[in-house]
């Protein structure tokens, strides 16, 4: 069996050019969340820099501690352990927004994306060793313990309502964090940075020269490469779902890591990858998960009428490439291959 991890998004590439002026490059990364998450602050002050890096990290291993599904000691496994008794979990203030905003994302697209399927992602459990594909009878037991009204928040913590729920914050957790690391950036005057947190990039202000950021998108069909596309980002995050992001493959079939919350099985239709783009990194990320496993149609539907201010880019299997109206003039496509549909 092969399993595949790797980030759809290339900020890197795009800003070779970028004029420095008396700023100057600060840098850190570290392995958190499942995946590489890079920052770099573009600043005359170095020491202001070097402090804010390390909040960053110290705040975000905080945050994988208390979510991360394969330690038994967080929270949220300690929530999913509660699951079905009368115990509220406590949870520290500052992430009670990441489960009150997950749950909103839940109701708004109709369990698209959903914090409470949790079962059916750990039966897959793809983007680790043991990946595989469940048995019909475990998928349809698991996914009738998938019911988000069932997730309780109480300013007093948590609770999931039916043994055998479990939480998995995979779709908005790096949102929710990249939205802390700008916070903190922003509390301490950084005006020039990027957050890439492995699919997931928030640009605080602008370049140095104070023109937008440019960031690349892959072509989710080739694993190298040059990006498929460019767009332009000031003080605002993009978030990338993909099926080249997290998959395993099994006698020639491709099995990714989005699960279609109706089916319990990967997500079948015609995308390939979608980027978000909102102010919020929360947002943009539960909305590239929802957007994903909704399809184009559905998804634009949805982002017209209840999230005018978020914009898309859906890559899709026809090779040709959909952007909602607001980006129609912020993107450059550089693969020929590729078409900018009407
Ligand atoms: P993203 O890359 O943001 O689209 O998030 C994908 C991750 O979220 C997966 O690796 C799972 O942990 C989790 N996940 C998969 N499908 C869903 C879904 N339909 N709703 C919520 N979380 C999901
Ligand atoms: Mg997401």
């Amino acid at each position: 069996m092969k399993r595949f991890i790797f980030s759809l998004i290339l900020p890197c590439i795009l800003f070779s050019s970028c004029n420095q002026q008396h700023s100057e490059k600060q840098s850190r990364a570290a392995f958190l969340l499942g995946t590489r998450c890079s920052f770099r602050i573009f600043d005359s002050n170095k020491q202001n820099s070097q402090n804010v890096l390390q909040k960053c990290i110290d705040t975000i291993a905080d945050i994988d501690s208390h979510i991360n599904v394969h330690a038994d000691t967080s929270t949220v496994s300690i929530i999913n352990k509660n699951a079905g008794t009368n115990r509220f979990t406590a949870v520290p203030s500052y992430l009670y927004p990441l489960f009150e905003r997950s749950l909103f994302f839940a109701k708004k697209t109709g369990g698209a994306c959903n914090p409470v399927l949790g079962s059916v992602i750990r039966l897959w459990n793809i983007g680790f060793d043991d990946a595989c594909i469940p048995s019909s009878d475990s998928i349809h037991a698991a996914l009738s313990l998938t019911d988000y009204n069932a997730l309780l928040l109480k300013e007093s913590g948590i609770l999931l309502q039916q043994k055998g729920m479990k939480l998995d914050f995979g779709a908005t957790a790096k949102g929710f964090a990249a939205d802390e690391a700008a916070k903190i950036m922003r509390q301490n005057h950084v005006q020039h940075a990027l957050i890439d947190l492995g699919g997931t990039i928030f640009a605080v202000g602008t370049r140095p020269d104070g023109t937008p950021w440019k960031v690349g998108i892959r072509n989710p069909l080739e694993r190298r490469g040059k990006p498929l596309l460019s767009l332009s980002l000031v003080d605002s995050c993009v978030s990338t779902s993909g099926v080249y992001e997290r998959f395993f493959e099994q006698d020639g079939i491709r099995y990714h890591h989005i699960i279609d919350p109706k089916t319990g099985h990967p997500v079948e239709n015609n995308v390939l990858s979608v980027s978000v783009i909102a102010g919020s990194g929360t947002d943009a990320d539960a909305l590239s998960t929802a957007c994903f496993v909704l399809g184009y149609e559905k998804a634009v539907q949805l982002l017209v009428s209840e999230f005018p201010h978020a914009e898309a880019v859906f890559i899709c299997k026809d090779k040709t490439v959909r952007v909602t109206a607001g980006l129609k003039t912020n993107i450059k496509i550089f693969n020929p291959l590729f078409r900018l549909a009407e």
